[in-house]
């Protein structure tokens, strides 16, 4: 071997030796985290705004049929929402939709206080919904309303009621142009990012998107399901802010049967709200790991969670890939006896 050669191998065993990450210990590979959920290439969110009725009859049925879920940013004090309240309020958190704040009641804001409470009465609704936990949720301002409340008295509030400004990369309202409507989706897949879009009406009321349209949308997703998370809008949050403030993945205690592995994430990376990182930042990264050829599935534990997975292969090496919480301890990963 050349001396040259034979330096550059040293220089690369030296640097996956001080490789943060680089925490493979024998059978296995070092643990790799995914850019998006089930190693997905990219990451898609549905909006939908205002509690308006047309959604329930005729977007959500087109989700459901799916197994798609979207982020509906609700209204809880208008008439529109009270007219399908079991709806919001139980059929789509049963089927993993997700409620977000777009104030009480949609209209004119003339100071911090009635803010205040069209945000956080808001907020306070939609957690009780959910089990009345803390709960990280997404917010949008109303447009077309009068809104005296400045940017700064704006970042006082989410920060008081735990909200995030939620983002819409792609806008508002696709409205008949298929071409167009797909967009988004390519931008997420051609870019390995995380991009957004908004509805108002689906086949009626304001703003709306004809459904055929919709249906188009679903459908060119569902033949990308393989490569696009299709996720609600704070679990892509939770996973981008996580997957950003990772420090360092441990994988430990290998033996032929498996390891444990744990991920932690630097807190001061995110907004805590002055909580426990793990109260609000509950979303499961993704990881890869390669391990023995003889691997066929495998069991992860983690805390309470008990959940069996099957091998992926890529480029003829075998790879497990399975859910781990940051900041939790660690995870328990061992290959099944059959
Ligand atoms: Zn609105």
């Amino acid at each position: 071997m050349k001396l040259s050669r034979w330096f550059a191998r040293l220089v690369i065993v030296s640097l996956a030796t001080l490789m943060p990450c680089g925490c493979s210990e024998e059978p296995y590979g070092a643990p790799q985290v995914m850019s998006f959920k089930d190693g997905k290439r990219a990451a898609f969110s549905m909006h939908f705004d205002d509690s308006m009725e047309s959604q329930v009859e005729n977007a959500l049925p087109l989700l459901n049929a799916r197994g798609f879920v979207g982020t509906f940013f609700v209204n809880p004090g208008s008439e529109r929402y009270g007219r399908y309240r079991q709806v919001w309020e139980v059929e789509c958190i049963a089927h993993g939709h997700e409620l977000a704040d777009h104030t009480m009641i949609h209209g004119d804001v003339l100071s911090y206080a009635q803010a205040d409470h069209e945000i956080g009465e808001c907020a306070r609704i939609i957690r009780g919904v959910y089990d009345g936990a803390p709960r990280l949720l997404p917010y949008i301002t109303p447009g077309g309303v009068r809104w005296d409340v400045s940017d700064a008295q704006l970042r006082e509030l989410l920060d008081k009621h735990e909200l995030f400004l939620a983002e819409r990369s792609h806008g508002c309202c696709p409205s008949s142009h298929f071409a167009d409507i797909t967009i988004p989706v390519l931008d997420a897949i051609n870019r390995g990012a995380w991009t957004q879009l908004g509805f108002h009406g689906i086949g009626g009321e304001w703003l709306s998107t004809d459904v055929a349209d919709l249906v188009g949308l679903l459908d060119y997703l569902d033949a990308n399901r393989n490569v696009v998370w299709i996720a609600t809008t704070s679990d892509a949050y939770k996973y981008q802010q996580e997957r950003e403030a990772v420090r360092v993945v441990s994988l430990a205690d290998a033996t032929d049967a498996g390891f444990s592995v744990e991920i932690a994430c630097d807190e001061s990376r995110v907004n805590t709200f002055g909580r426990p990182f793990a109260d609000l930042y509950d979303q499961p990264l993704t990881l890869r790991v390669s391990v023995p050829a003889h691997w066929t599935s495998y069991v992860v534990t983690q805390q309470t969670t008990v959940d069996r997975y099957g091998m992926i292969e890529e480029n003829g090496r075998k790879l497990a890939q399975f859910d781990v919480r940051p900041n939790v301890g660690p995870a328990d990963v061992r290959v099944a006896e059959d």
